[in-house]
C-alpha cells in the first residue's frame, strides 16, 4: 500500500526516485521490474505530478489530460500493462476557430494533407515533403534551424498554414517559432500520425492503475515525502537523500523534479564542477499555464462540440499574444459523461499559456481579482459556443502558474520543463555527480505524457547499467 510519510522506510535502496510524475513513476516501475529495490518519494498527497485531477462537490476535473500521441499506447503496454493501454482511445474531433479559418479534423496525417491541399491550396508535393522532412528529423542531424525558418522554407508568407501547424504544438509544449525546429518536428510528427488520444475514464483512473502496478512491482511508494537534499561523497558520488528529516541511503538517485531545482537546490553548491553549475543556471524554464475549470450542473448536457477546441481572436498566430494576460487564445477541452461514467457530468477546461511573472509579486487581493477577471472573460468567450453557459455550470475554479508551482514545486510553475538547452544538463548529470540522474520534462521533446514516460524508460536503462549486476541492496 502507498504510505504517507517515511515511517518504516529501509536504511538503503538501490534507487531512490524523487517525484512521482509520469517520468518518475515509469522509471521506478521499470527499475523495480528489473529487480532493483526502489523507493519512490512524492511530496504531494497523490501521485501523477502534472498528470493530475481534483474533485469538487460531485465534479472531477482533469488537469493535463487534453490529448497525447498514439505512441502512448505502445509505451504504456510495454512498460506498464496491456490492461492500462487498452483504455487509451482516440479523440474524435479537434476544432479550430480563429479569424483565419474554422475547421474540424481528426488530426491525422491523411486529414491534414486533405485540409492543406484542398482548403489551404498548398501543392500536394509540398505537403508531402514537409511531412517527410519533419518525420525524418532527429537529434543527430540537427541543422540548428528555428521553427520559423522551417516554416519559411516550406510555406513562405503563409501565416494561416503556420497557425494550423503550430498553434496546437504551442499549447502542447509551450514552444515558439524561435525554438529549434527539431523540437517542433519531433513533437509534431508524434501527433501527426494517427491523431490525438486520451485515457477513457480520466486521469484518476489512469494514475490509480499505475499506482497498483508500482506496488505490484515492489516499489516502496511514499506520498507527503519531500526530498530536501541529495547526499554525496566528497568525490560527488551520490549516496542517498534526506527526506522529511530522515536520511535514506541509495546507490543511485533519480530526480523527477524540476531540472534546475534538482541541480541548484537539492545538491550542495560545491558538489558539481563550476562550469556545469553555470550551464544549469543558464537553462531557461519553459512557460506556464492558466486553466479555468467549469463543471456543469447535474442533468445539463451539451451537444458534441468537439473534444478539443482551439480558439483564438488574435488576427494571426502570435506566441506573445498567446502568453499575454489579456487572453486571446484558449483551448477548450470538453469532457463528456460517456468518458467519465463514474462522474456522469460534463466538464469543460479552458487552458491558456501564461507567464509566471504576470501572476506573481502582487497582493492576494489583486491576485483574486485577476483570477475573477480571467473567469469572467472565459465565460464570455465560451458563450460564443454555449450561449447558456452561465446558467449551466455550478462550479468554476481558476488555476494559475502559482497553482502549478505549489502542487509540483516546478520553478515558475513550468508546465513543460525547460527549453531545449536543458537536455544536455539533464543527460550529463551522471557524469558530474556519479549515480545522480534526472528524468521528466526537459527540452520540449521530453515533455508531455509520452515524452516524460519515454524519458523515464531511457533513464531507467541508464540507472540499471550504472548499478551493474549482482550487488542489489
Ligand atoms: C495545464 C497543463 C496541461 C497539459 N496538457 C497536456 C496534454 O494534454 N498532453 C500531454 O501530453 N501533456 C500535457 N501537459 C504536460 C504533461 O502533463 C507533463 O509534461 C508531464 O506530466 C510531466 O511529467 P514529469 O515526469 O516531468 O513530472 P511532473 O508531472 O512534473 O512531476 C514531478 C513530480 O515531482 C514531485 N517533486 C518535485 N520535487 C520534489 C521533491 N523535492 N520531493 C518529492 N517530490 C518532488 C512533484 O510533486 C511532482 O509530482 C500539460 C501540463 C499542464 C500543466
Amino acid at each position: 500500500m502507498t504510505q504517507r510519510g517515511v515511517n518504516g522506510v529501509r536504511d538503503a535502496y538501490d534507487v531512490v526516485v524523487i517525484g512521482a510524475g509520469l517520468g518518475g513513476m515509469t522509471c521506478a516501475n521499470r527499475l523495480a521490474r528489473a529487480g532493483r529495490s526502489v523507493l519512490l518519494l512524492e511530496q504531494h498527497t497523490q501521485l501523477g505530478g502534472l498528470a493530475t485531477w481534483f474533485r469538487r462537490k460531485g465534479h472531477l476535473f482533469d488537469v493535463a489530460l487534453h490529448g497525447f500521441p498514439v505512441g502512448m499506447i505502445k509505451t504504456v503496454r510495454k512498460y506498464w500493462s496491456k490492461e492500462v493501454a487498452d483504455r487509451i482511445t482516440q479523440l474524435r474531433g479537434i476544432r479550430f476557430d480563429n479569424p483565419q479559418f474554422r475547421l474540424t479534423t481528426d488530426y491525422t496525417r491523411e486529414d491534414f494533407t486533405r485540409l492543406l491541399v484542398e482548403d489551404f491550396s498548398v501543392p500536394a508535393a509540398t505537403v508531402q515533403a514537409f511531412f517527410d522532412h519533419t518525420r525524418s528529423m532527429n537529434f543527430y542531424d540537427d541543422d540548428g534551424r528555428t521553427t520559423r525558418e522551417l516554416f519559411e522554407e516550406f510555406f513562405p508568407g503563409r501565416t494561416d498554414v503556420v497557425r494550423l501547424l503550430m498553434e496546437p504544438i504551442t499549447y502542447a509544449n509551450g514552444s515558439t517559432l524561435d525554438d529549434p525546429a527539431i523540437s517542433y518536428g519531433i513533437v509534431f510528427s508524434n501527433f501527426m500520425s494517427k491523431g490525438v488520444y486520451t485515457f477513457h475514464g480520466g486521469t484518476d483512473e489512469f494514475i490509480g492503475l499505475l499506482e497498483k502496478e508500482l506496488l505490484a512491482s515492489g516499489v516502496d511508494v511514499r506520498t507527503k515525502a519531500r526530498a530536501e537534499r541529495i547526499l554525496t561523497e566528497p568525490d560527488g558520488r551520490v549516496v542517498g537523500v534526506a527526506v522529511n528529516g530522515v536520511t535514506v541511503g541509495a546507490r543511485s538517485v533519480v530526480s523527477n523534479g524540476n531540472l534546475k531545482s534538482t541541480v541548484l537546490d537539492l545538491l550542495d553548491a560545491d558538489v558539481l564542477p563550476a562550469d556545469f553549475r553555470t550551464q544549469a543556471e543558464a537553462v531557461r524554464i519553459n512557460t506556464s499555464s492558466c486553466q479555468v475549470y467549469i463543471g456543469l450542473k447535474e442533468g445539463e448536457t451539451i451537444d458534441y462540440m468537439g473534444d478539443l477546441v482551439f480558439t483564438s481572436t488574435a488576427p494571426t498566430f502570435d506566441t506573445d499574444a498567446m502568453l499575454a494576460k489579456e487572453v486571446t487564445s484558449r483551448t477548450y477541452s470538453v469532457y463528456y459523461p460517456e468518458n467519465r461514467q463514474s462522474v456522469g457530468r460534463t466538464a469543460i477546461v479552458a487552458s491558456s499559456n501564461a507567464r509566471y511573472e504576470d501572476w506573481t509579486g502582487m497582493s492576494e487581493e489583486l491576485y483574486k481579482a485577476d483570477k475573477a477577471r480571467l473567469a469572467e472573460a472565459t465565460l464570455d468567450d465560451l458563450s460564443r459556443y454555449l450561449p447558456r453557459i452561465r446558467e449551466m455550470y455550478d462550479h468554476l475554479e481558476v488555476a494559475t502558474p502559482r497553482t502549478f508551482e505549489r502542487y509540483t514545486l516546478h520553478r515558475g510553475g513550468s508546465s513543460f520543463g525547460t527549453k531545449f538547452e536543458g537536455l544536455p544538463v539533464s543527460q550529463n548529470l551522471p557524469q558530474a555527480a556519479p549515480g545522480l540522474f534526472h528524468t521528466g520534462s526537459v527540452a520540449i521533446i521530453m515533455s508531455g505524457w509520452l515524452g516524460a514516460a519515454n524519458y523515464g524508460v531511457i533513464v531507467a536503462n541508464e540507472v540499471d547499467k550504472y548499478l551493474g549486476r549482482g550487488q542489489e541492496t
